[in-house]
C-alpha cells in the first residue's frame, strides 16, 4: 500500500519533503517532526486437524474466491497472539489457543499486510462457520488443496503439503 502524506495530522499544515532519520519523509516545518509511515502487521493462523488444514475463501478484494489461512490485521495496542486469537474468531467461529510462531514474512505480493506473523494454532471450542472477511470455510487434505492466494498463506500451505512445515 502506497502512503501519502499532505498536511501534518498534529497542527494541519502543508507538509514538505525532508530528509530526516535516514530517507525522505513528509515533514512540518511548523511542529518541526517528520510523519513516520508505520507499517501494517498483519497476523495469520495455522491450524491443522485430523491431517487437514483450515482454510478460509476470500469474500472480497483482493483475492476474492481465493482461499487462505485465516488471517487479519492487528490493532495498534493489541499483542500479535490475541489478534491472532480474535481473528480466527471472527473469521471462523472457533476458540484458538496459540501454539507456536511458525515465521515473520515480509510484503510479497499484493497481499495488503506489511508485516505478517505467523503462527500455528489448536482449536479449544466452537463449530467451524465462517465470517467477517470469509465467505466460506473449510478443512483440505494435502491432496486437495484449493486455489491459494497471499504469499504466507502459500508458502506456509505448500510446506506443510511437502511435510516440512514440522521442522520449519
Ligand atoms: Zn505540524
Amino acid at each position: 500500500m502506497s502512503r501519502i502524506a499532505n498536511y501534518c495530522p498534529i497542527c494541519g499544515q502543508p507538509l514538505i519533503e525532508k530528509h530526516h532519520a535516514g530517507r525522505e519523509r513528509p515533514y512540518c516545518t511548523s511542529c518541526e517532526r517528520p510523519v513516520y509511515f508505520d507499517p501494517k502487521v498483519a497476523v495469520v493462523v495455522f491450524i491443522e486437524q485430523d491431517d487437514k488444514v483450515l482454510l478460509v475463501r476470500r469474500g472480497m478484494d483482493p483475492g476474492m474466491g481465493k482461499w487462505a489461512l485465516p488471517a487479519g490485521f492487528i490493532d495498534y495496542d493489541e499483542s500479535p497472539e490475541d489478534g491472532a486469537i480474535r481473528e480466527t474468531l471472527e473469521e471462523t467461529n472457533l476458540n484458538v489457543k496459540i501454539d507456536k510462531l511458525l515465521a515473520v514474512y515480509p510484503k510479497k505480493d499484493n497481499g495488503l499486510a506489511d508485516v505478517i506473523i505467523c503462527y500455528s494454532a489448536s482449536i479449544i471450542d466452537g463449530q467451524a462457520q465462517a465470517g467477517d472477511d470469509a465467505d466460506d470455510i473449510g478443512w483440505y487434505t494435502r491432496d486437495n488443496l484449493p486455489e491459494l492466494v497471499f504469499y504466507p498463506s502459500i508458502t506456509l500451505t505448500t510446506l506443510w503439503r511437502d511435510g516440512e512445515l514440522e521442522s520449519y
